[in-house]
């Protein structure tokens, strides 16, 4: 999500003349984006910001902008409490960052003083803009990318803002109210994508399946949206993320078995594995439900992929509960998680609950379930072993270029040696089948198969 809001951010200043540089010297404008999901993410922002203080004493024509949530969230506050911040904006903004640039830009080329003395810090205009556009008159960005910058993966957003109102979560106070996007909107940009040369799309929402779009016929939903994209041409694989349990119907399961391109890969957070912690985080399921959940999509799907986010250490988690969380995992063995330490969320619900696990338990929790995912990943990536898996190239690896990376269908990172000789640039946005060799930590090795080499 915050991916997207930056692409976003960059494409409506480039309209507006901004060219995106990587040499911060450069900048006229720095952009923080901020996430304010745990208070880890909060502060690391906040710090960043601060960072450009120096910045600015040298180079007195600089404004410096605090988007996302923490920005939303904080807005007036934030400016106060980072002396070099010119605006802060909340995500909804994003649409209106460039005439917010022209707003303060005036006093950039007249101010006499330096930007950072006291006077200057009294006198210069600051912008907090933090209106959230009503349901109603929400209008989704059309994508802008430029060809060049385009990659073989793209994500199309479907929804935005989230009234889940799970008890720990600050987004639906961030991005606000849901709204889902016309899929006529979602279509087209999604052959867009494909026509500049993206050839897998993931579609993102806080809670994808929660999907409604006005403008579509009565009971179209997700799993419909699902099949219009699925037909457009040259899509080679489709995601989506995040999906709510709750919302996950047997419907949206079937349309792994039916898409020629929905990959066998499901992000199904659970948060927990204790029907009574589920209870107080106001998930709306039972540990059963979910695991019927699971169990369903397993006979529609017998190989797909499955990863989940966990929070340890919610209020009135005890060892027992954590336990069933240990137990869950592994039951549905997931190919992946995403483990993170409860943070008590001011503006949430759950900020009344006492914050009564303590830092020291909540970080031996998180130790165990993350030694006990580390086993069971193992046994995921080692049963892909000695397989030909087909591969979406995405480019050169990173850590090694003379290999290729891609995923398979499960969303696992190959790396691919390439023999000499082989035209990498043609393979990039092609399916190859690969045979996997080995397993890493985290990721999966590989060759390329005698039929790709042509
Ligand atoms: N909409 C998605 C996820 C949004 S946030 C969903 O419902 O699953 C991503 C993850 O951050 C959450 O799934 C949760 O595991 C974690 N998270 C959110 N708020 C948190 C908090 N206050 N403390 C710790 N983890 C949190
Ligand atoms: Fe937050 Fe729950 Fe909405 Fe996810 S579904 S964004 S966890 S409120």
């Amino acid at each position: 999500m915050n991916d997207y809001d930056v692409e976003r951010m960059t494409e409506v200043l480039r309209r507006d003349g901004f060219e995106r540089t990587e040499v911060v010297e450069e900048a006229d404008m720095i952009v923080v984006n901020t996430c304010s999901i745990r208070e880890k993410a909060e502060n690391k922002a906040a710090s960043a910001a601060g960072r450009y203080q120096k910045l600015k004493e040298r180079n007195p024509n600089l404004l410096v902008a605090i988007g996302g949530c923490v920005a939303q969230q904080e807005g007036e506050a934030l400016l106060k409490r980072i002396p070099s911040a010119d605006l802060t904006f909340g995500p909804d903004q994003i649409p209106n960052l460039a005439a917010h640039y022209e707003k303060l830009r005036p006093q950039v080329q007249t101010e006499s003083w330096p930007q950072t003395s006291p006077k200057a810090n009294r006198y210069r205009l600051r912008l907090a803009q933090t209106e959230v556009i009503d349901v109603e008159d929400y209008q989704f960005l059309d994508a802008d990318p430029r060809p060049s910058d385009v990659s073989v993966t793209a994500l199309v957003t479907i929804q935005k803002g989230c009234d889940n109102f799970c008890a720990y979560c600050i987004v639906p106070r961030t991005r606000g109210r849901e709204v889902s996007r016309p899929a006529d909107q979602v279509v087209r940009e999604v052959a867009r994508f494909v026509e500049l040369g993206a050839r897998e799309v993931t579609l993102i929402g806080q809670n994808v399946n929660a999907y409604h779009a006005i403008g579509m016929p009565d009971g179209e939903d997700f799993a419909e949206l699902l099949r219009l994209v699925d037909s457009v041409p040259g899509l080679l694989r489709l995601r989506f993320t995040t999906s709510h349990p709750h919302y996950f119907t047997h419907k949206v399961a079937d349309a792994f078995r039916d898409l020629r391109t929905l990959q066998p890969w499901l992000h199904l957070p659970v948060q927990a594995g204790s029907t009574k912690v589920l209870a107080a985080m106001a998930r709306e399921y039972s540990r059963e439900a979910y695991l019927d959940k699971i169990a369903y999509l397993r006979t529609v799907c017998p190989d797909i992929s499955l990863s989940t986010d966990i929070i340890v250490g919610y209020p009135g988690e005890t060892a027992s509960d954590f336990e069933q969380t240990m137990q869950l995992l592994s039951e549905v063995e997931y190919d992946s998680i995403y483990s993170f330490a409860y943070s008590r969320r001011p503006g949430t619900p759950a900020v009344e609950l006492p914050d009564d696990v303590s830092a020291e338990e909540k970080s031996r929790r998180l130790t165990a379930l993350q030694s006990l995912q580390k086993q069971i990943t193992a046994k995921r990536l080692a049963r892909l072993v000695g397989r030909t898996e087909q591969i979406l190239i995405e480019g050169r690896s990173r850590a090694n270029p003379s290999q290729i990376c891609g995923r398979t269908g499960g969303n696992h990172t190959v790396n691919i040696e390439v023999p000499d000789g082989v035209d990498v640039d043609a393979l990039i946005g092609t399916l190859v089948p690969v045979s996997i060799t080995a397993a890493k930590v985290h990721t999966l090795v590989g060759t390329l198969g005698n039929d790709s080499l042509g």
